[in-house]
C-alpha cells in the first residue's frame, strides 16, 4: 500500500499555491481579487467520510479548485470586459473567445464549472433517487440500476484526467456524458446535471488506482434533492454551471 505523509503533500501544495497566501494547513487558498469567486465548501470537508476521506476533499477543494478561480481572476485582470461574461457563456461558446484565451478559459473555465456543480451534489446521503430526476433516469436511462451501471464503466473507460456525468438537454432528455480533461457538457450545448470527477486527485489517497472502487462508493454521497434542483433548473431555462 502507498503511503503519503503529510509533509510531502505540505510541499506539493506549497508548489501549487505560487500566488496563493497560505492561512493553515489545509484550509483555501486566498483568492486573487477578480470576478470569480471560490465558494466555499457547502458542508463540511468530513461530510462525505468515510466514501471521500477528508484531507481529500480539502486538498481537492482549496487546491485544486481554487487555482481554477486563480487563473480565471489572473487573466481577467488584462481582459476584463470578456471576463464580464459568466462562466456558462464563455465555456458555452469557445469559439468566441479570443484565440489566445481559449485554453485557459476551457481548462480553468472548465474545471470551475465542474467543481462548483461537484461541490453541490455531494454531501447527502446516496440510496435511490426520487422526484424527476428518478422518472428521466427511467425513461432516458435504463432505470437507476443500469444507469449507475453505465455511469460507472464509462468512468472506469475515461483514459487518464476527466469526469463522468448525466447531462441534460433544454427539454429535459437525459445522457450519460464523458469528457477528458476538465471539458464540460455545456460545451456541447448540453447541462451538467450530475457528475463525478475521475481525475486520481480526486481519489487517489483513499482508492490509489482503484477507480472502480472510487466510483462505486461515490454513489453514497450525491445529494438528490440537489441533483433534484439542477434538473428544474435546466428544464426551466435557469441553469447557470
Ligand atoms: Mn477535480
Amino acid at each position: 500500500m502507498i503511503k503519503v505523509d503529510r509533509r510531502t503533500l505540505m510541499v506539493g501544495a506549497a508548489a501549487v499555491g505560487v500566488y496563493a497566501t497560505v492561512k493553515s494547513t489545509y484550509v483555501s487558498a486566498q483568492a486573487a481579487a477578480g470576478p470569480f469567486t471560490l465558494a466555499p465548501l457547502p458542508y463540511a470537508p468530513n461530510k462525505n467520510e468515510p466514501h471521500i476521506d477528508t484531507m481529500t476533499m480539502e486538498i481537492h477543494h482549496g487546491r485544486h479548485h481554487a487555482l481554477f478561480v486563480n487563473n480565471l481572476n489572473g487573466a481577467a485582470k488584462d481582459n476584463a470586459e470578456l471576463f464580464k461574461k459568466p462562466i456558462q457563456e464563455l465555456i458555452g461558446n469557445l469559439n468566441s473567445v479570443p484565440e489566445n484565451l481559449r485554453t485557459l478559459v476551457r481548462n480553468s473555465g472548465g474545471g470551475h464549472a465542474n467543481h462548483t456543480m461537484f461541490w453541490q451534489i455531494m454531501g447527502g446521503s446516496g440510496g435511490e433517487p426520487s422526484g424527476a430526476i428518478a422518472d428521466a433516469i427511467k425513461s432516458d436511462l435504463g432505470g437507476f440500476e443500469k444507469m449507475q451501471g453505465d455511469f460507472n464503466a464509462r468512468g472506469v473507460a475515461v483514459f487518464g484526467s476527466g469526469w463522468v456525468f448525466v447531462a441534460s438537454d433544454k427539454g429535459g432528455k437525459l445522457s450519460l456524458v464523458s469528457k477528458g480533461g476538465q471539458d464540460n457538457p455545456l460545451m456541447d450545448g448540453l447541462m451538467p446535471i450530475f457528475g463525478n470527477d475521475v481525475w486520481e486527485h480526486a481519489y487517489y489517497l483513499k482508492y490509489q488506482n482503484r477507480r472502480a472502487d472510487y466510483l462505486k462508493s461515490w454513489w453514497n454521497v450525491v445529494d438528490w434533492a440537489k441533483v433534484n434542483e439542477r434538473y428544474a433548473a435546466a428544464k426551466s431555462g435557469k441553469f447557470t454551471i
